[in-house]
């Protein structure tokens, strides 16, 4: 008999259709997929491996025997705020797609600012027809705050369309053709030279407000912003109050505080601000239930879990 791996979640219906429809092909000859609702006492204690997305903990925290838990996105700051310390594993989603998806944002909305966009079609608004210096790729900054899967990737990239990119790390980090900084002091330097800074960080006590009006003082006059990581690693107001006052240029955010963004936030009629409903590299269903699927048949061939979250680091 398959053995059965729950699937628990409290996304949207439409999300929790689409992954009941992929999961179960996916995982076809390796285990049955069941939503956690329709399991038996008997199979809430025998699973030891869970699919989550969203997951309500008390139904985690409901499979006493639980090893691990497969998340189906890429960020686990949730996760790791709701789930025990000794509770299962957290294995977050790697998907090299994933990665791809998002470089292809980082670089559009990299020549977006490199191109001077938002203020073209500021003009466009008010009938203005000037043009203004051009500068090439290889004379603008870009820096990525945060190395990992998706930054690298990004990196790779910027660099390939001629950019200058710089990277920062919470480790030291030696990466061909990428000049790489970490720690506080690294962080300063950064901000000092970045044309434009893409945030591809996780949400961590560390990453927290780490972009402040402190940090934003330290920004190269004009700068900008591009986050794709979290909403709560810039405080808000310090953000708003640096565009405000000149000091950034502008900033592509994708991510908030509270999604969906609330209609009464100062953000939505910021001149300065460009708003995207978190969709710089979402999920892909086929590609991930894949990744799933290998993780979960070589946990049960041989006993061995991929990686999983480092719960003192937070990622
Ligand atoms: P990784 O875990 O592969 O990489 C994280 C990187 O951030 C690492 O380089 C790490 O440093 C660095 N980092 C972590 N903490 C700090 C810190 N305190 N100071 C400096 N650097 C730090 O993650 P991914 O690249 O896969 O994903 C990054 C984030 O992107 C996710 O956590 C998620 O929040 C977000 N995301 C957003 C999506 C969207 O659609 N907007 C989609 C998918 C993900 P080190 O290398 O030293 O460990």
């Amino acid at each position: 008999m398959k053995p059965i791996v729950p699937f628990v979640s409290e996304a949207s219906e439409d999300e929790r259709k689409a992954w009941r429809t992929a999961l179960p092909i996916a995982l076809a000859g390796i285990a049955e997929v069941k939503a956690f609702d329709t399991l038996s006492e008997q199979e809430r204690s025998q699973a030891t491996v869970a699919i989550v997305a969203n997951p309500d903990p008390s139904k985690v925290a409901a499979m006493p025997n639980l090893v691990w838990v497969q998340s189906l996105w890429a960020g686990v700051e949730r996760l790791t705020a709701e789930l025990p310390q000794d509770g299962p594993l957290i294995v977050r989603l790697t998907d090299p797609q994933m990665a791809e998806t998002m470089s292809e944002a980082v670089l559009a909305w990299s020549l977006y600012l490199h191109r001077d966009m938002p203020r073209y079609m500021a003009q466009q608004h008010q009938r203005i027809w000037q043009g203004h210096e051009l500068l090439l790729p290889a004379h603008r900054t870009v820096a990525i705050l945060g190395l990992g899967k998706l930054g690298i990737a990004s990196a790779k990239r910027l660099i390939s369309n001629g950019f200058n990119v710089i990277g920062w790390s919470r480790s030291e980090k030696s990466l061909d053709d990428i000049r790489t900084y970490f720690g506080q002091d690294g962080l300063k330097a950064v901000l000092k030279q970045a044309d434009i800074l893409v945030l591809l960080m996780p949400l961590t006590d560390e990453t927290r407000g780490l972009l402040d009006s402190t940090a934003f003082e330290s920004c190269k006059p004009g700068a900008a912003i591009i986050n794709f990581a979290r909403g709560p690693i810039i405080e808000t107001p310090a953000l708003i109050a640096a565009l405000n006052g000149g000091k950034l240029s502008h900033a592509v955010l994708d991510v908030f505080d509270n999604e969906p963004l609330p209609p009464e936030s100062p953000l939505w009629s910021n001149g300065s601000v460009t708003i995207l409903p978190h969709i710089s590299a979402p999920t892909i269903t086929s590609t991930a239930s894949q990744i799933v699927a290998d993780n979960i048949n070589h946990y049960f061939r041989t006993g061995c879990l991929p990686e999983s979250v480092d719960r003192k680091k937070g990622y």
